[in-house]
């Protein structure tokens, strides 16, 4: 069996509001396996995010605080090395693709430079041969006349192209994790395919793990080995992607695939899930989906279901799914 590149293990991750905390991941343990793409999948709001910004060391205090957990990768807990570890680590060996990338880029630097800073920071290059690789690094993202685009401004670029040089930066350095949230969402669906596309030509050529963040089935089932998905900060549902697609167990999960779109469908015929994402600061020791669950059961609203081990890797957070529990 391959190793795991990162174990994540009772990560909670609080936001404190006027109104009180948000618990914005609540108890979320995860591990990826050398080589391994796996995506979380959720609404907006459900914590696939801030976990990614928990693993990069990125939640900002105090409004933000991770409050619980350990983050273990290559024999170091993350959430107690010291800052410069840790930056080492960030952009080195893990990376991370955001959204936006003209938010992410610097508008006054050269692409040429933005490429170049971690290649001399991270790996000790000259100027001159980060240059060099960074020209490299542009072409190997299939980006045409590379010389002339390491001397542009981000505004002189198109969003595609911008996406494709933030790929650029967070393969630099070889990372062994890469991070990619929502990397295709500004994207039209012709350079997203690109875009997936050489996210699997990294992995397969560099033995990368990849964990994706998207609320797109359509991307999840392109790219995932292993799906995680997320309700509300909690993981109520995860496993291999052929098991979950084909045998998903979890109401939510079960609601998301229906929602999926398919070709030829009347925009008036796509389901979707009833009700609303209860508000954050109002949970309670329930199950979090029951107000919009069509098996919900006196339990649920009682008691906080556990993952549960099913077959295969696949786990589920359910009452449906424990034996002994009354369905009344
Ligand atoms: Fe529905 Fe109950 Fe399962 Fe929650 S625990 S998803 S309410 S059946």
């Amino acid at each position: 069996m391959k190793n795991n590149v990162i174990e994540i293990d009772h990560l909670s991750t609080y936001f404190y509001t006027e109104e009180g905390a948000v618990k914005a991941v609540n108890d979320v343990s995860l591990r990826i396996r050398e080589g391994e793409t796996v995506c979380i999948v959720g609404e907006s709001g459900c914590g696939k995010s801030v976990t990614a910004m928990s693993i990069m060391g990125l939640v900002e205090e105090p409004s933000g605080k991770v409050v619980d957990g350990r983050i273990h990768f290559e024999g170091r807990d993350l959430l107690s090395i010291d800052k410069n570890e840790l930056r080492q680590i960030r952009g080195n060996d893990i990376a991370m693709i955001f959204q936006e990338p003209m938010s992410s880029l610097n508008p006054v630097l050269t692409i040429g430079t933005q490429i170049m800073e971690p290649l001399m920071e991270h790996q000790k290059l000259s100027k001159k041969e980060a240059r060099k690789r960074a020209i490299e690094l542009v072409e190997l993202v299939g980006i045409s006349r590379p010389e002339q685009i390491v001397e542009s401004y981000p505004h002189e670029l198109s969003g595609g192209m911008l996406q494709r040089i933030m790929i650029a930066i967070a393969i630099s350095c070889h990372p062994k994790l890469l991070i990619a949230d929502e990397p295709t969402t500004a994207l039209d669906v012709t350079i997203q395919a690109q875009i997936l596309d050489m996210l699997r030509q990294i992995k397969e050529e560099s033995n990368t793990s990849i964990l994706l963040i998207t609320h797109d089935l359509g991307v999840v089932a392109e790219i995932a080995d292993y799906v995680i998905v997320m309700y509300s900060g909690k993981i109520v549902e995860e496993g291999d992607v052929v098991e979950l697609f084909e045998h998903p167990k979890h109401p939510y999960t079960q609601g998301l695939l229906r929602s999926k779109p398919i070709i030829g469908q009347r925009q008036e015929d796509l389901y979707s899930i009833p009700g609303q994402v209860p508000n954050p600061l109002e949970l309670t020791e329930s199950c979090y989906f029951h107000d919009r669950c069509e098996h919900c059961m006196s339990v649920c609203r009682t008691q906080q279901p556990v993952l549960h081990p099913m077959a295969g890797r696949q786990k589920v957070a359910c009452w449906l799914y424990e034996e002994g529990v009354s369905h009344g």
